[in-house]
């Protein structure tokens, strides 16, 4: 078990691709940390340094207190999880299994007096299977396996090894949806049960605010925010954290903010709204600005299931199309002055595109955003 921090790291491949600018990241002991963000943000990489497979150009990386910049990594105590799985095709699943531990030469922990290293390295990868229900498919080589038995089996694989830190970079991208959710959670059952450090990498916004003790989420390179799932939903700091954690996406509304009668509205494209009192301190010095103004689907519904909405949080809309997904409704709703926005509503609400209807905002969820720095002003 051990923290993993990077300081001032830097990594520049040829051709001057700045793959991580100056990330600056402590990942704790026993902490399941979530590196997420899209295609060509530098995640990858940022994995790949910790396990020492990518050299770092600048920057100290340690694991623990220790400095691994020029370690190999086999003395880095780590162990990666690929979404290729990586198993040796010609090898049985036990063989798989028992490989890292037959080549480090070293008898694995927990082996009673009297046994063999062959015979502790067997009943070590033997619990291990027995923990994750892989013990029926110990004889079967990979080709025989479904492909979330395979990911099960390099998940054990790196278990047997008992790393300081487990390393995984997209485990879950090769398997169907059905098995991607079931897989998630046994590995944060794995997660819980073996109280290691555990670093793992995705795109999908979903998969790191279900698993992640905290998220950090990357861009360009540029750790944007580390935070807590829930700190990251509620209080975004800057549109594109706000954008790409939640699904649908955070509603954005170009707007200028309004001083009138000791108030402050939003005005936007065919929209009226007062900021409520808790957020007018913030927003004050802002008077007289344009702004971006952010509401999450959820937070729209409409009037008629919430008769005692404040009528300067009502907005009249045109309703463009209707998505009817069982346990809610999104609903793409046109402003008057043609604005996009989705809300997400109760499934008994009963409307058809093309009709006008009222919605309400729940200001008390706002988000704004300065337009040119993108930063949240809140
Ligand atoms: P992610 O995992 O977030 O998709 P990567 O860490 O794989 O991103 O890549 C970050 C950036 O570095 C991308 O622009 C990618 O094209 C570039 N990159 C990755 N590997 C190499 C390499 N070996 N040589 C040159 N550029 C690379």
């Amino acid at each position: 078990m051990a923290s993993v921090t990077f300081d001032h790291v830097i990594k520049k491949y040829a051709g001057d691709v700045l793959a991580v600018n100056d990330l600056n990241l402590e990942i704790r002991d026993k902490e399941f940390l979530v590196l997420v963000g899209p295609s060509g943000c530098g995640k990858s990489t940022a994995l790949r340094m910790i396990a020492g497979l990518e050299e770092i150009s600048g920057g100290i990386l340690r694991i623990g207190d220790r400095v691994v910049n020029n370690v190999p990594p086999k003395d880095r105590d780590i162990a990666m999880v690929f979404q290729s799985y990586a198993l040796y095709p010609h090898m049985t699943v036990f063989d798989n299994m028992a490989f890292g531990l037959r080549m480090r030469k070293t008898t694995p922990s927990g082996a009673t007096p009297g046994q063999s290293r062959e015979q502790a390295i067997r009943a070590r990868v033997e619990e291990v299977a027995d923990s994750i229900g892989l013990r029926q498919f110990l004889t079967r080589k990979p080709r025989q396996l479904s492909g979330g038995q395979r990911q099960r089996v390099a998940l054990g694989r790196a278990i047997v090894r008992e790393p300081q830190v487990f390393l995984m970079d997209e485990p879950l991208s090769n398997l169907d949806a059905k098995l991607r959710v079931q897989t998630r959670a046994e590995i944060s059952k794995l997660h819980r049960r073996l109280q290691t450090t555990m670093i793992y990498v995705t795109h999908d916004q979903t998969e790191a605010m279900t698993m992640g003790d905290r998220i950090a989420v990357m861009r360009d390179g540029i750790l944007q925010q580390l935070d807590t799932p829930q700190n990251l939903y509620d209080h975004p700091t800057n549109m594109f954290v706000a954008g790409f954690i939640g699904s649908p996406a955070m509603n954005f509304f170009p707007a200028t903010l309004q001083q009138e009668g000791g108030e402050l509205y939003i005005n936007g494209e065919g929209l009226r709204l007062k900021v409520p009192q808790q957020y007018r301190q913030a927003l004050l010095s802002q008077a007289g600005k344009q702004l971006i103004f952010g509401l999450r689907p959820e937070d729209v519904a409409d009037v008629r299931m919430e008769p005692n909405a404040d009528p300067a949080s009502v907005v009249p809309v045109t309703v463009d199309v209707v998505e009817p997904m069982g346990s809610e409704i999104y609903l793409y709703l046109l402003t008057s002055g043609n604005q996009q926005f989705v809300a997400r509503v109760d499934p008994l609400t009963r409307v058809t595109p093309g009709e006008q209807m009222q919605v309400t905002f729940d200001m008390s969820k706002m988000h704004a955003f300065d337009p040119t720095s993108q930063n949240s002003l809140m």
